[in-house]
């Protein structure tokens, strides 16, 4: 059968020999003779599980001991509610940045708790780009700054860190985590759901800053309280145990493919090579100014809406799958999280070149 490349946003692609590997021990994890899903979250063998998984994160990221590293449930949107739940209440304010549907949702999370200020940063007219942050209006009494470094179903991404002088910088890294070296110290929390780059669904990764922890609110639920959290090594209730097994298998990964330098590498290697395509084509449209666009999301749509649908149906019978835009845009969508190996970047733009030569007349 020939090989099937998933090019889904998420859950996406995992590398195939951490599938292997989960395949081999999961009926019996360390020759204790139960499953990894079996062990209790309290066991010596998964604290041992948890906690490489963490030093590797910070290993692979670069987080000081500054900062805390939490395992939540819930995905990232849970994160949307939590961040505003700990840090704002009535009379606080925050700035949240939208370049796209996922920081604008996050927006209309924290208007539920606090008086938020919300600033359109998104030039969206023939072509999508980001305002320069000294055109953003900040407000002086914000608790912090949020925004969303890859905006995954445009493909509209954070050419660089923006300066937001003294706030806290919150930032959504869902789909860009572990794709280029950050500098954590910059940040007062970074989070992401785990589906992309860092595993399977279930599992938010929340990094935030100890300094902070002081400022959480009081009487907040037991279970969405980053300090508490922080305090009771995110044993509050049962984790996603399986999700973070399958984090720390993924991040051994990371780690003897290079680390995120080489990951960055590749996926600048492959995305090049896909707008390539679509520089030289009359076909495929993208709307993203080249400084922001995403080397991980790309999004493009093809004007005759059957010959669009034609791509997609021909491209699934190629073995290449998940290339269906968002709901909400439509158009196609090609993800190339860290696990996506050159073969299928190959198929893909094969195809694509293929496509249009058969269908532009
Ligand atoms: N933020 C970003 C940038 C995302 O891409 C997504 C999911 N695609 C989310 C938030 C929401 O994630 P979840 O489904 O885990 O809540």
């Amino acid at each position: 059968m020939q090989e099937v490349f998933n090019f889904s946003a998420g859950p996406a692609t995992l590398p195939k020999p951490i599938l292997e590997n989960i395949q081999q021990e999961f009926l019996n994890y360390n020759n204790t003779g139960l499953s990894v899903v079996e062990l209790s979250h309290r066991s010596k063998e998964f604290f041992a599980i948890r906690n490489s998984a963490e030093s590797l994160l910070r290993e692979l990221i670069g987080i000081s001991d500054d900062y805390a590293v939490l395992f939540m449930h819930g995905g990232a949107s849970s994160q949307f509610s939590m961040l505003p739940l700990n840090f704002l209440s009535k009379g606080h304010s925050a700035d949240y940045v939208c370049t796209g549907y996922w920081s604008t949702k996050a927006y209309a999370e924290a208007k539920k708790f606090a008086d938020i200020n919300a600033i359109n940063a998104l030039e969206n007219g023939d072509s999508y780009s980001i305002r320069p942050t000294v055109a953003w209006e900040l407000s002086s009494n914000a608790s912090y700054v949020h925004y969303c470094d890859n905006e995954t179903i445009n493909g509209i991404a954070f050419a660089e860190l923006p300066d937001v002088k003294s706030k806290p910088l919150a930032c959504d890294m869902t789909s860009s985590i572990l794709m280029r070296q950050i500098d954590v110290s910059r940040y007062g929390l970074i989070y992401a759901g785990a589906q992309k780059n860092l595993g399977i669904a279930g599992l938010c990764i929340v990094i935030v800053k100890k300094e902070l922890l002081n400022k959480v609110n009081k009487s907040i639920p037991r279970l969405y309280d980053y300090k508490r959290c922080a305090e009771e090594s995110s044993l509050v209730n049962t984790p996603p145990t399986f999700a973070i097994y399958v984090l720390r298998l993924l991040l051994d990964w990371v780690k003897s493919e290079g680390g995120v330098d080489q990951m960055y590498r590749r996926s600048k290697e492959n995305s090049e090579w896909v707008y390539q395509v679509l520089d030289n084509s009359q076909l495929y449209n993208n709307k993203v100014v080249k400084e922001f666009r995403s080397n991980i999301n790309i999004s493009f749509d093809i004007q005759d809406k059957d010959l669009q649908n034609k791509f997609l149906d021909q491209a699934e019978s190629h073995k290449l799958l998940g290339l269906r835009g968002h709901n909400s845009v439509g158009g196609v969508r090609i993800s190339l999280y860290n696990a996506m190996p050159q073969a299928g970047v190959q198929r893909l733009v094969e195809f694509m070149q293929d496509f249009e030569i058969c269908n532009v007349v």
